[in-house]
């Protein structure tokens, strides 16, 4: 084959250079003076994923040494939110770590708003502080630059290497360079998974020429979930896809707007319609409804039972928040350190929100393990505070030895966002080297023909394309192979119709998540047959097969749990109220890889922190 292959032999491997991998080469080195390390980026980490483009808060942020939050504070906070199903071993961990995170980006200038009064760091809500963070990507990249010792840009991991000896153990990974087709293996005694969530496995609100606007990054593809799911690794609470509520069109984010500008929602006739829904949710989820803060899901599950009753559009009211000068500034100032094209919108809509309440709307969902949502890996804990059941000796290793994960790919631990995340990638890098360091990698076996058949798989969709195009006798559709946007396309509707996304607002049931499964399966037999017309779609089609893998993953979950715990993310119409008795517990898969097929299991909760949940006065 002309594709040239380029080897490298490294101690651990970062997958992903955002934020949970940045973090884990900077703590690799800390650890591992005289390790090789490296990391593989698909884009280049100077500007890749979910931060790619800045951020305006850092939403993680315990203060400690102001005594503003401890970290059993975060716990009960993520475990209220996500309706009482966390690893409360993780959220500890991360965030009894975060501090010292984000004193080192202080260090590294990043751009801090400091309270003028306090001289702390200013705070945007009880526990986001206000950032100046265009930069924010560039100098976390700069720390991981400075750590590893290779960086590998616009390389795409497609697989992971197994050891040939302990087939439960990794050695490695491989990928490609979708601008020079090199295809790079990478023999590693321990892999890092750390390569974001998943968009675009539902279809998308915006279609057509506006397809990549999203929330989140239209680039993140699930490799996070689809590497370990692919080898066997465990993964949890999958069906806890995330809908968020955000300005409409533009998803600028309302976080700065809620929480600092004081601004607030309300319906088509200026009613606060979320006291409306209330007796009707209580109905569905019991006291959750009481709890302080209202569930992110719920506070979705009133906007959109809303709007089907014909209440919307909602609005936002920022017409009296930005009579204040500086309110004014810093609402347009929030979208240029983040989400430029939301102020793209406004000016193109004719919206100014001094003098028009602009719409919100709620998105189609996604995956990812760092935000108001816990999908992914399921991970040891660290040891001091695991329970035996979450512990299996190092932190943030899947089942899989020697492959860790964080940030997004990290399962049960909701809430890290970009500090969280990176405190994350700096834990599982920590464990990694001691991993290493206990000789837990010795004697890796992965032999040249491992590496030289996934060289021919990871190549065949450009084949397909050659071939196939030959038999085109006008036009462009060919019988022998699928595009990868068709594939895609294909995909999104099969997720969007049968497993909750916007077009049947989010409700499904066991009978359309079976047809899902069905079509899922027979969309993976059609991608054996995707093809490729150079390097990028190579990369679209690999991207595709990853969100196919999560896709089907989600959707074993979605009908293994019985209940509809986070109404407003989704609905199993056929178990619309949800019910702790049974299934106040984490759920897991296991893919087994030779057969392909799933298995699922319940695994339990526990609360380590004690319960000291404030209810709102009724
Ligand atoms: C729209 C949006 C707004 C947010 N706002 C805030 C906020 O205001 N404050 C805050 O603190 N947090 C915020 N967050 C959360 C924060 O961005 C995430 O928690 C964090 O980026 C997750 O880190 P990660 O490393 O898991 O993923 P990412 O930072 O997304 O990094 C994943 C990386 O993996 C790479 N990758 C993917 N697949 C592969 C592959 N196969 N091979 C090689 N590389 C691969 C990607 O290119 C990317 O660089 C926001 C997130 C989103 C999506």
């Amino acid at each position: 084959m002309a594709n040239k292959t380029i080897l490298e032999d490294c101690d651990i491997l970062v997958v992903g250079g955002g934020m949970a991998g940045t973090g884990a080469a900077f703590e690799a080195r800390h650890w591992g003076r005289d390790l090789k390390i490296i990391c593989v980026e698909k884009a280049n980490i100077d500007r890749s994923g979910a931060v790619a483009q800045g951020l305006y808060a850092i939403n993680c942020y315990m203060g400690m040494q102001w005594g503003e939050n401890q970290p059993e504070d975060h716990v009960r906070y993520a475990r209220n939110d996500l309706m009482g199903l966390v690893r409360e071993d993780l959220g500890y961990d991360m965030a009894r770590h975060v501090d010292s995170t984000v004193h080192m980006f202080d260090e590294w200038g990043l751009p801090m708003m400091k309270n003028k009064e306090t001289g702390r760091y200013q705070r945007e809500g009880k526990w986001q502080i206000m950032i100046h963070g265009e930069s924010y990507k560039p100098i976390v990249a700069e720390a991981a630059k400075k750590s590893a010792d290779k960086i590998y840009n616009r390389v795409m991991i497609t697989h992971l290497l197994m050891d040939e000896v302990n087939e439960n153990r990794v050695g490695g990974a491989v990928g490609f360079n979708m601008r020079t087709g090199d295809y790079h293996v990478f023999r590693a005694k321990t892999v890092i998974v750390a390569a974001g969530g998943a968009s675009h496995i539902f279809k998308p609100r915006a279609v057509g020429e506006g397809m990549g606007r999203t929330w989140y990054a239209p680039w993140s593809n699930g490799s996070a979930y689809a590497l370990p799911i692919a080898v066997g690794a465990k993964m949890t609470q999958m069906e806890n896809r995330i809908v968020l509520c955000r300005f409409k069109d533009g998803y600028g984010p309302v976080g700065a707007y809620f929480l600092h500008l004081k601004t607030y929602t309300q319906n088509a006739n200026g009613e606060n319609y979320e006291k409306k829904w209330y007796d009707k949710t209580k109905e569905l989820v019991g006291e959750y409804i009481d709890h302080h803060p209202t569930p992110t899901c719920l506070r979705n599950h009133a906007f959109i039972q809303e709007v089907m009753a014909g209440g919307g559009p909602i609005h936002m009211v920022t017409k009296e928040a930005f009579q204040d000068p500086h309110l004014e500034t810093v609402g347009w100032e929030n979208f240029l350190g983040m989400t430029v094209g939301q102020a793209v919108v406004w000016a193109s809509q004719n919206i100014d929100p001094k003098y028009t309440n602009p719409e919100l709307t709620t998105s189609e969902p996604y995956v990812m393990g760092s935000h108001a949502t816990c999908s992914g890996a399921w991970v040891s804990g660290p040891e001091d505070i695991s329970p035996p059941e979450y512990f299996w000796g190092y932190n943030r290793m899947t089942t899989v030895e020697g492959l860790f994960g964080a940030g997004d790919t990290v399962g049960g631990s909701a809430h890290k966002f970009s500090s969280g995340s990176f405190t994350e990638g700096r834990l599982a890098a920590k464990a990694a080297v001691k991993y290493i360091e206990e000789k837990k990698a010795k004697d890796i076996k992965v032999s040249d023909e491992q590496c030289e058949d996934f060289k021919k798989i990871i190549f065949k969709p450009l084949e397909n394309y050659t071939v196939g195009r030959n038999e085109i006798t006008g036009g462009t559709v060919s019988p022998s192979y699928i595009l990868p946007i068709q594939g895609l396309q294909r995909l999104q509707k099969i997720m969007d119709e049968y497993v909750g996304g916007i077009s049947y607002n989010y409700m499904t049931n066991e009978n359309t998540l079976k047809r899902g499964l069905e079509l899922l399966e027979w969309l993976q037999e059609d991608l054996e047959k995707v093809g490729a017309e150079d390097y990028h779609q190579l990369m679209r089609a690999w991207e595709l097969k990853h969100r196919t893998l999560t896709s089907q993953c989600v959707t074993e979950h979605t009908l293994f749990r019985q209940e509809t715990r986070w109404p407003g993310y989704y609905y199993r119409g056929d178990y619309m109220k949800l019910d702790d008795e049974n299934w106040h517990c984490l759920t897991l898969s296991r893919r087994d890889p030779k057969t392909g097929k799933f298995k699922m299991e319940k695994a339990p909760v526990y609360h380590i922190v004690d319960d000291k949940e404030e209810k709102k006065a009724s």
